[in-house]
Protein backbone atom coordinates (compact mmCIF):
# COMPACT_ATOMS: atom_id res chain seq x y z
CA UNK A 1 0.00 0.00 0.00
CA UNK A 2 1.34 3.35 -0.97
CA UNK A 3 0.67 5.23 2.65
CA UNK A 4 3.26 8.13 1.82
CA UNK A 5 1.64 9.02 -1.46
CA UNK A 6 -2.24 8.79 0.65
CA UNK A 7 -0.47 10.92 3.45
CA UNK A 8 -0.35 13.59 0.92
CA UNK A 9 -3.47 13.23 0.05
CA UNK A 10 -4.39 13.62 3.81
CA UNK A 11 -2.01 16.93 4.44
CA UNK A 12 -4.11 18.30 1.48
CA UNK A 13 -7.23 16.85 2.82
CA UNK A 14 -9.99 18.12 5.72
CA UNK A 15 -9.66 15.06 7.71
CA UNK A 16 -11.00 11.60 7.58
CA UNK A 17 -13.87 9.89 8.51
CA UNK A 18 -15.22 6.41 8.06
CA UNK A 19 -18.82 7.27 8.06
CA UNK A 20 -20.87 8.74 5.08
CA UNK A 21 -23.60 10.30 7.75
CA UNK A 22 -20.48 12.66 9.14
CA UNK A 23 -18.92 13.17 5.83
CA UNK A 24 -17.12 17.00 5.81
CA UNK A 25 -16.36 18.77 2.39
CA UNK A 26 -12.98 17.73 1.87
CA UNK A 27 -12.58 14.71 3.83
CA UNK A 28 -11.26 11.28 2.78
CA UNK A 29 -13.72 8.43 3.06
CA UNK A 30 -12.03 5.02 4.22
CA UNK A 31 -14.53 2.38 3.30
CA UNK A 32 -14.69 -0.04 5.70
CA UNK A 33 -16.13 -3.59 6.22
CA UNK A 34 -18.54 -4.59 8.96
CA UNK A 35 -20.65 -7.32 10.05
CA UNK A 36 -23.87 -5.83 8.10
CA UNK A 37 -22.05 -3.04 5.60
CA UNK A 38 -19.46 -2.73 3.48
CA UNK A 39 -18.95 0.89 2.85
CA UNK A 40 -17.71 0.19 -0.87
CA UNK A 41 -20.50 0.18 -1.83
CA UNK A 42 -21.19 3.67 -0.74
CA UNK A 43 -18.41 5.38 -2.25
CA UNK A 44 -19.54 7.10 -4.70
CA UNK A 45 -22.09 8.44 -2.24
CA UNK A 46 -19.25 9.58 -0.40
CA UNK A 47 -17.71 11.57 -3.20
CA UNK A 48 -21.40 13.21 -3.85
CA UNK A 49 -21.51 14.56 -0.63
CA UNK A 50 -18.43 16.39 -0.66
CA UNK A 51 -15.44 13.86 0.15
CA UNK A 52 -12.13 14.59 -1.87
CA UNK A 53 -11.34 11.37 -2.14
CA UNK A 54 -12.09 7.72 -1.63
CA UNK A 55 -10.24 4.99 0.12
CA UNK A 56 -11.78 1.52 -1.56
CA UNK A 57 -10.57 -2.03 -1.33
CA UNK A 58 -12.84 -3.40 -3.94
CA UNK A 59 -12.04 -2.86 -7.97
CA UNK A 60 -15.36 -3.45 -9.07
CA UNK A 61 -16.68 0.12 -7.37
CA UNK A 62 -13.62 2.20 -8.88
CA UNK A 63 -14.81 3.73 -12.39
CA UNK A 64 -12.03 3.82 -14.88
CA UNK A 65 -9.88 6.79 -14.44
CA UNK A 66 -11.04 8.10 -11.62
CA UNK A 67 -8.59 9.73 -9.42
CA UNK A 68 -10.76 10.38 -6.55
CA UNK A 69 -10.94 6.37 -5.71
CA UNK A 70 -7.31 5.04 -3.74
CA UNK A 71 -7.70 1.19 -4.08
CA UNK A 72 -5.95 -0.29 -1.22
CA UNK A 73 -5.45 -4.29 -0.36
CA UNK A 74 -7.52 -3.51 2.59
CA UNK A 75 -9.17 -0.02 3.41
CA UNK A 76 -9.07 -0.71 7.62
CA UNK A 77 -5.29 -1.34 7.57
CA UNK A 78 -4.66 1.39 5.33
CA UNK A 79 -6.64 3.90 7.71
CA UNK A 80 -4.40 2.35 10.82
CA UNK A 81 -1.31 2.93 8.44
CA UNK A 82 -2.02 6.24 7.97
CA UNK A 83 -2.57 7.01 11.29
CA UNK A 84 0.86 5.66 12.84
CA UNK A 85 2.61 7.25 9.52
CA UNK A 86 1.01 10.80 10.65
CA UNK A 87 1.91 9.85 14.12
CA UNK A 88 5.52 9.57 13.09
CA UNK A 89 5.71 12.73 11.84
CA UNK A 90 4.87 14.27 15.56
CA UNK A 91 7.61 14.70 18.13
CA UNK A 92 4.82 15.25 20.97
CA UNK A 93 4.42 13.29 24.32
CA UNK A 94 1.35 10.63 23.52
CA UNK A 95 -0.37 9.25 26.72
CA UNK A 96 -2.10 6.15 25.83
CA UNK A 97 -4.39 4.48 28.66
CA UNK A 98 -6.60 1.71 29.47
CA UNK A 99 -7.94 -0.04 31.86
CA UNK A 100 -11.36 -1.98 32.82
CA UNK A 101 -13.32 0.57 34.46
CA UNK A 102 -12.66 4.76 34.36
CA UNK A 103 -11.05 4.52 31.08
CA UNK A 104 -13.00 7.95 29.80
CA UNK A 105 -13.42 9.77 32.68
CA UNK A 106 -9.89 9.79 33.38
CA UNK A 107 -9.40 10.34 29.31
CA UNK A 108 -11.35 13.44 30.19
CA UNK A 109 -9.82 14.70 33.21
CA UNK A 110 -6.44 14.31 32.18
CA UNK A 111 -7.27 16.48 29.30
CA UNK A 112 -9.30 19.07 31.74
CA UNK A 113 -5.93 19.67 33.39
CA UNK A 114 -3.01 19.42 30.89
CA UNK A 115 -5.59 21.73 28.63
CA UNK A 116 -4.88 24.73 31.31
CA UNK A 117 -1.39 24.65 30.14
CA UNK A 118 -1.07 22.86 26.46
CA UNK A 119 -2.93 22.62 23.35
CA UNK A 120 -4.08 18.96 23.73
CA UNK A 121 -5.67 16.34 21.34
CA UNK A 122 -7.81 14.05 23.00
CA UNK A 123 -10.06 10.75 22.61
CA UNK A 124 -13.65 12.36 21.30
CA UNK A 125 -16.23 10.25 23.34
CA UNK A 126 -15.39 6.99 23.60
CA UNK A 127 -13.87 6.27 20.15
CA UNK A 128 -11.36 4.03 21.36
CA UNK A 129 -11.42 0.80 19.47
CA UNK A 130 -9.20 -0.64 16.43
CA UNK A 131 -11.14 2.08 14.33
CA UNK A 132 -11.25 5.12 16.37
CA UNK A 133 -7.73 5.28 18.07
CA UNK A 134 -7.00 5.86 14.58
CA UNK A 135 -9.63 8.25 13.52
CA UNK A 136 -8.13 10.05 16.81
CA UNK A 137 -4.50 10.12 15.97
CA UNK A 138 -5.65 11.49 12.30
CA UNK A 139 -6.99 14.71 14.68
CA UNK A 140 -3.49 15.71 16.28
CA UNK A 141 -3.24 18.95 14.18
CA UNK A 142 0.19 20.41 13.80
CA UNK A 143 -0.06 22.87 16.97
CA UNK A 144 -0.85 19.89 19.59
CA UNK A 145 1.00 19.96 21.94
CA UNK A 146 0.06 16.66 23.67
CA UNK A 147 -1.80 13.73 22.30
CA UNK A 148 -3.95 12.24 25.05
CA UNK A 149 -5.57 8.41 23.65
CA UNK A 150 -7.90 6.22 25.22
CA UNK A 151 -7.73 2.37 24.08
CA UNK A 152 -10.21 0.10 24.89
CA UNK A 153 -10.19 -4.01 24.47
CA UNK A 154 -12.68 -7.03 23.48
CA UNK A 155 -10.17 -9.21 23.72
CA UNK A 156 -6.44 -9.85 23.89
CA UNK A 157 -3.98 -8.46 21.79
CA UNK A 158 -5.86 -5.81 21.10
CA UNK A 159 -4.14 -3.38 23.45
CA UNK A 160 -1.15 -4.55 21.68
CA UNK A 161 -2.33 -3.69 18.19
CA UNK A 162 -3.55 -0.50 19.61
CA UNK A 163 -0.04 0.42 20.72
CA UNK A 164 1.22 -0.16 17.45
CA UNK A 165 -0.63 2.07 15.99
CA UNK A 166 -0.67 4.92 18.66
CA UNK A 167 3.08 4.11 20.07
CA UNK A 168 2.20 5.89 23.21
CA UNK A 169 5.47 7.73 24.75
CA UNK A 170 3.85 7.51 28.19
CA UNK A 171 0.58 5.92 29.50
CA UNK A 172 -1.48 4.19 32.24
CA UNK A 173 -3.67 1.67 33.54
CA UNK A 174 -6.75 2.88 35.51
CA UNK A 175 -7.62 -0.34 36.81
CA UNK A 176 -8.03 -4.33 36.25
CA UNK A 177 -11.44 -5.43 36.94
CA UNK A 178 -13.92 -7.50 35.74
CA UNK A 179 -14.88 -5.89 32.37
CA UNK A 180 -15.02 -8.22 29.22
CA UNK A 181 -14.38 -11.35 30.97
CA UNK A 182 -16.19 -12.98 27.95
CA UNK A 183 -14.07 -12.18 25.09
CA UNK A 184 -10.65 -12.10 27.13
CA UNK A 185 -10.59 -15.44 28.85
CA UNK A 186 -11.45 -14.72 32.32
CA UNK A 187 -9.16 -12.60 35.04
CA UNK A 188 -6.11 -13.32 33.73
CA UNK A 189 -6.67 -12.60 30.21
CA UNK A 190 -8.06 -9.26 31.43
CA UNK A 191 -4.84 -8.84 33.28
CA UNK A 192 -2.94 -9.78 30.58
CA UNK A 193 -4.69 -7.68 28.04
CA UNK A 194 -4.53 -4.55 29.88
CA UNK A 195 -0.86 -5.23 30.64
CA UNK A 196 0.37 -4.93 26.71
CA UNK A 197 0.29 -1.04 27.51
CA UNK A 198 2.87 -1.94 30.02
CA UNK A 199 4.59 -4.01 27.59
CA UNK A 200 4.61 -1.60 25.18
CA UNK A 201 6.19 1.31 27.26
CA UNK A 202 8.57 -1.02 28.76
CA UNK A 203 10.13 -2.16 25.27
CA UNK A 204 10.12 1.61 24.26
CA UNK A 205 11.50 2.81 27.12
CA UNK A 206 7.66 5.03 27.91
CA UNK A 207 7.06 6.66 30.96
CA UNK A 208 4.94 4.68 33.16
CA UNK A 209 2.12 6.21 35.80
CA UNK A 210 1.11 3.52 38.75
CA UNK A 211 -1.56 4.09 41.26
CA UNK A 212 0.08 2.39 44.14
CA UNK A 213 -3.20 2.14 46.22
CA UNK A 214 -4.55 -0.34 43.77
CA UNK A 215 -2.64 -4.12 44.80
CA UNK A 216 -2.51 -5.15 41.06
CA UNK A 217 -1.17 -2.34 39.59
CA UNK A 218 1.59 -1.66 42.16
CA UNK A 219 2.55 -5.36 41.92
CA UNK A 220 3.72 -4.43 38.91
CA UNK A 221 6.24 -1.24 39.61
CA UNK A 222 8.86 -3.79 39.88
CA UNK A 223 8.82 -4.15 36.02
CA UNK A 224 9.55 -0.52 35.63
CA UNK A 225 12.98 1.42 36.08
CA UNK A 226 11.49 4.61 36.66
CA UNK A 227 7.79 4.18 37.45
CA UNK A 228 6.14 7.21 38.70
CA UNK A 229 3.85 6.71 41.29
CA UNK A 230 0.98 7.88 43.14
CA UNK A 231 -0.91 8.97 45.06
CA UNK A 232 0.14 7.70 48.35
CA UNK A 233 2.88 9.71 50.82
CA UNK A 234 6.18 9.54 50.15
CA UNK A 235 5.24 9.00 45.77
CA UNK A 236 5.76 11.31 43.27
CA UNK A 237 2.27 12.80 43.52
CA UNK A 238 0.73 12.57 47.18
CA UNK A 239 -3.58 13.24 46.85
CA UNK A 240 -5.41 12.31 50.14
CA UNK A 241 -9.10 11.16 49.51
CA UNK A 242 -11.39 13.11 52.02
CA UNK A 243 -15.00 12.17 51.19
CA UNK A 244 -17.58 10.76 48.93
CA UNK A 245 -20.60 12.30 50.31
CA UNK A 246 -22.04 12.00 47.58
CA UNK A 247 -19.34 14.28 45.52
CA UNK A 248 -15.55 13.63 46.00
CA UNK A 249 -13.37 15.53 47.40
CA UNK A 250 -9.38 15.57 48.29
CA UNK A 251 -6.44 17.33 49.34
CA UNK A 252 -3.22 17.79 47.59
CA UNK A 253 0.21 17.68 48.80
CA UNK A 254 1.03 19.42 51.90
CA UNK A 255 -1.70 21.61 51.51
CA UNK A 256 -5.01 21.14 53.45
CA UNK A 257 -7.07 22.69 51.87
CA UNK A 258 -10.31 20.33 50.25
CA UNK A 259 -11.26 20.26 46.55
CA UNK A 260 -14.62 19.43 45.80
CA UNK A 261 -15.49 17.27 42.20
CA UNK A 262 -18.45 16.94 40.81
CA UNK A 263 -17.64 13.30 40.20
CA UNK A 264 -19.57 10.69 42.59
CA UNK A 265 -18.42 7.40 44.14
CA UNK A 266 -15.56 6.75 45.58
CA UNK A 267 -13.76 4.70 42.58
CA UNK A 268 -13.52 8.29 41.27
CA UNK A 269 -11.13 9.43 43.56
CA UNK A 270 -8.38 7.42 41.66
CA UNK A 271 -9.38 8.87 38.37
CA UNK A 272 -8.69 11.92 39.58
CA UNK A 273 -5.35 11.51 41.27
CA UNK A 274 -4.20 9.81 38.36
CA UNK A 275 -5.19 13.08 36.32
CA UNK A 276 -3.03 15.09 39.11
CA UNK A 277 -0.18 13.38 39.25
CA UNK A 278 0.25 13.18 35.21
CA UNK A 279 -0.55 16.86 35.15
CA UNK A 280 2.58 17.41 37.61
CA UNK A 281 4.58 15.55 35.63
CA UNK A 282 4.10 17.48 32.70
CA UNK A 283 4.64 20.90 34.32
CA UNK A 284 0.70 21.98 35.07
CA UNK A 285 0.82 24.38 38.34
CA UNK A 286 -0.74 22.22 40.68
CA UNK A 287 -3.92 25.79 41.32
CA UNK A 288 -4.55 25.06 37.28
CA UNK A 289 -5.08 21.47 37.56
CA UNK A 290 -6.59 21.27 40.56
CA UNK A 291 -9.47 24.09 38.77
CA UNK A 292 -9.47 21.51 35.67
CA UNK A 293 -10.76 19.13 38.23
CA UNK A 294 -12.72 20.59 40.17
CA UNK A 295 -14.68 22.28 37.08
CA UNK A 296 -14.99 19.08 35.16
CA UNK A 297 -19.05 18.03 34.93
CA UNK A 298 -19.23 14.01 33.80
CA UNK A 299 -21.66 13.42 30.60
CA UNK A 300 -24.69 11.43 30.66
CA UNK A 301 -25.21 9.08 32.78
CA UNK A 302 -21.90 8.30 34.16
CA UNK A 303 -22.69 9.05 37.63
CA UNK A 304 -25.32 11.56 37.53
CA UNK A 305 -26.97 12.74 40.56
CA UNK A 306 -30.92 14.04 39.81
CA UNK A 307 -33.13 15.47 42.00
CA UNK A 308 -37.23 14.16 41.77
CA UNK A 309 -39.02 15.37 44.54
CA UNK A 310 -37.87 14.25 47.86
CA UNK A 311 -35.66 11.79 46.51
CA UNK A 312 -31.83 11.78 44.93
CA UNK A 313 -30.85 9.70 42.37
CA UNK A 314 -27.23 8.20 41.29
CA UNK A 315 -28.16 7.11 38.11
CA UNK A 316 -24.96 5.07 36.67
CA UNK A 317 -26.70 3.43 33.74
CA UNK A 318 -23.98 4.00 31.60
CA UNK A 319 -22.39 0.76 32.05
CA UNK A 320 -21.75 -2.07 34.45
CA UNK A 321 -19.42 -4.99 35.17
CA UNK A 322 -19.10 -6.83 38.12
CA UNK A 323 -16.32 -4.86 39.44
CA UNK A 324 -17.87 -0.95 38.73
CA UNK A 325 -20.85 -2.86 40.54
CA UNK A 326 -19.38 -3.68 43.49
CA UNK A 327 -17.71 0.07 44.14
CA UNK A 328 -20.74 1.76 43.48
CA UNK A 329 -22.83 -0.39 45.75
CA UNK A 330 -20.24 -0.28 48.71
CA UNK A 331 -19.70 3.68 47.79
CA UNK A 332 -24.00 4.02 47.96
CA UNK A 333 -23.95 2.37 51.02
CA UNK A 334 -21.59 4.82 52.77
CA UNK A 335 -23.40 8.10 51.14
CA UNK A 336 -25.75 9.10 53.97
CA UNK A 337 -28.08 12.07 52.25
CA UNK A 338 -31.52 10.73 52.62
CA UNK A 339 -33.80 8.88 55.29
CA UNK A 340 -33.99 5.45 53.18
CA UNK A 341 -31.61 3.74 50.77
CA UNK A 342 -32.73 1.75 47.64
CA UNK A 343 -30.96 -0.17 45.04
CA UNK A 344 -31.97 -0.99 41.88
CA UNK A 345 -29.45 -2.82 39.84
CA UNK A 346 -29.99 -4.58 36.12
CA UNK A 347 -27.97 -7.09 34.41
CA UNK A 348 -23.98 -7.28 33.86
CA UNK A 349 -23.56 -8.44 29.97
CA UNK A 350 -20.29 -9.66 28.61
CA UNK A 351 -19.58 -12.13 31.01
CA UNK A 352 -20.08 -15.57 28.89
CA UNK A 353 -19.38 -18.54 31.21
CA UNK A 354 -18.57 -16.26 34.59
CA UNK A 355 -22.12 -14.56 34.03
CA UNK A 356 -24.10 -16.84 36.57
CA UNK A 357 -21.22 -16.81 39.30
CA UNK A 358 -20.73 -13.37 38.63
CA UNK A 359 -24.73 -12.45 39.16
CA UNK A 360 -24.35 -14.39 42.19
CA UNK A 361 -21.25 -12.56 43.76
CA UNK A 362 -23.71 -9.23 43.41
CA UNK A 363 -26.31 -10.96 45.96
CA UNK A 364 -23.70 -11.81 48.58
CA UNK A 365 -22.77 -8.08 48.39
CA UNK A 366 -26.03 -6.76 48.75
CA UNK A 367 -26.47 -8.80 51.79
CA UNK A 368 -23.63 -7.04 53.53
CA UNK A 369 -25.39 -4.16 53.55
CA UNK A 370 -28.94 -2.92 55.13
CA UNK A 371 -30.69 -0.89 52.48
CA UNK A 372 -34.13 -0.72 52.59
CA UNK A 373 -35.15 -1.60 49.48
CA UNK A 374 -33.39 -3.74 46.62
CA UNK A 375 -34.85 -4.47 43.34
CA UNK A 376 -33.22 -6.28 40.76
CA UNK A 377 -34.09 -7.16 37.14
CA UNK A 378 -32.90 -8.53 34.33
CA UNK A 379 -32.80 -12.13 33.44
CA UNK A 380 -29.10 -12.85 34.83
CA UNK A 381 -29.90 -11.01 37.99
CA UNK A 382 -32.33 -13.68 39.06
CA UNK A 383 -28.85 -15.86 39.76
CA UNK A 384 -28.57 -12.71 42.42
CA UNK A 385 -31.72 -13.28 44.42
CA UNK A 386 -30.65 -16.97 46.42
CA UNK A 387 -27.54 -14.30 47.98
CA UNK A 388 -29.45 -11.59 48.08
CA UNK A 389 -31.01 -10.53 51.24
CA UNK A 390 -34.67 -11.98 51.32
CA UNK A 391 -36.93 -9.16 51.16
CA UNK A 392 -35.02 -8.48 47.39
CA UNK A 393 -37.33 -7.65 44.87
CA UNK A 394 -37.30 -9.09 41.52
CA UNK A 395 -38.79 -7.82 38.24
CA UNK A 396 -38.09 -9.89 34.87
CA UNK A 397 -39.65 -7.40 32.91
CA UNK A 398 -39.60 -3.29 32.80
CA UNK A 399 -43.28 -2.78 32.80
CA UNK A 400 -44.17 -4.80 35.52
CA UNK A 401 -41.11 -3.11 37.42
CA UNK A 402 -42.18 0.67 35.96
CA UNK A 403 -45.75 -0.10 37.22
CA UNK A 404 -44.55 -0.98 40.65
CA UNK A 405 -42.35 2.20 40.91
CA UNK A 406 -44.92 4.44 39.75
CA UNK A 407 -47.33 2.78 42.65
CA UNK A 408 -44.82 2.86 45.61
CA UNK A 409 -45.00 6.84 45.77
CA UNK A 410 -40.80 7.07 47.01
CA UNK A 411 -40.28 9.62 49.39
CA UNK A 412 -37.03 10.72 51.05
CA UNK A 413 -35.21 8.04 49.40
CA UNK A 414 -31.74 7.77 48.30
CA UNK A 415 -31.39 5.35 44.85
CA UNK A 416 -28.78 3.73 43.37
CA UNK A 417 -29.70 2.61 39.69
CA UNK A 418 -26.74 0.73 37.84
CA UNK A 419 -26.94 -1.88 35.01
CA UNK A 420 -25.37 -2.61 31.63
CA UNK A 421 -25.90 -0.09 28.51
CA UNK A 422 -28.57 -2.48 27.16
CA UNK A 423 -30.81 -2.51 29.87
CA UNK A 424 -31.48 1.22 29.22
CA UNK A 425 -32.37 1.91 33.40
CA UNK A 426 -32.07 5.42 32.71
CA UNK A 427 -35.91 4.41 31.52
CA UNK A 428 -37.03 4.08 35.22
CA UNK A 429 -36.19 7.83 36.03
CA UNK A 430 -39.70 9.01 34.71
CA UNK A 431 -41.08 6.22 37.03
CA UNK A 432 -40.10 7.43 40.48
P1 LIG B 1 -15.88 1.91 28.45
O1 LIG B 1 -15.34 0.52 28.57
O2 LIG B 1 -17.33 1.98 28.12
O3 LIG B 1 -15.04 2.80 27.57
P2 LIG B 1 -14.65 3.39 30.59
O4 LIG B 1 -13.54 2.52 31.08
O5 LIG B 1 -14.29 4.48 29.67
O6 LIG B 1 -15.81 2.50 29.97
P3 LIG B 1 -16.05 5.36 32.14
O7 LIG B 1 -16.92 5.64 30.99
O8 LIG B 1 -15.07 6.40 32.55
O9 LIG B 1 -15.30 3.98 31.92
O10 LIG B 1 -16.92 5.02 33.41
C1 LIG B 1 -17.99 4.10 33.30
C2 LIG B 1 -18.46 3.67 34.66
O11 LIG B 1 -17.40 2.92 35.31
C3 LIG B 1 -18.74 4.80 35.63
O12 LIG B 1 -20.04 5.27 35.52
C4 LIG B 1 -18.51 4.14 36.97
O13 LIG B 1 -19.64 3.40 37.35
C5 LIG B 1 -17.41 3.15 36.72
N1 LIG B 1 -16.05 3.60 37.11
C6 LIG B 1 -15.41 4.73 36.73
N2 LIG B 1 -14.17 4.79 37.24
C7 LIG B 1 -14.01 3.67 37.96
C8 LIG B 1 -12.93 3.13 38.73
N3 LIG B 1 -11.75 3.79 38.82
N4 LIG B 1 -13.11 1.93 39.32
C9 LIG B 1 -14.28 1.28 39.23
N5 LIG B 1 -15.34 1.73 38.53
C10 LIG B 1 -15.22 2.91 37.89
MG1 LIG C 1 -14.69 4.73 27.68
Amino acid sequence: MNIPNLYQYFLQSTGVSTDTRKINPGNIFFALKGPNFNANDFASKALEIGAALVVVDEERVVPPGDERYFLVADALTALQQLANHHRHQLQIPIIGLTGSNGKTTSKELLNAVLSRKYKTTATQGNLNNHIGVPLTLLTIGKDSEIAIIEMGANKQGDIKELCDIAEPTHGFITNIGKAHLEGMGGPEGVLKTKTELYQHLRENKGTVFINTADPILSNMIKRFENPVLYPSKGDYCEVSFVEANPFVSFKVENDDTVHQSSLIGEYNFGNIATALTVGKYFGVPLREAVKGVVQYVPANMRSQLMEKRSNLIILDAYNANPSSMEVAIKTFASMNRKKHKMVILGDMFELGEHTEAEHQKIGEILSQFAFDKICLTGKHMQAALSKAPISTLYFPDPFSFRNWLQDSKLEDYQILIKGSRGMKLETLVDFI
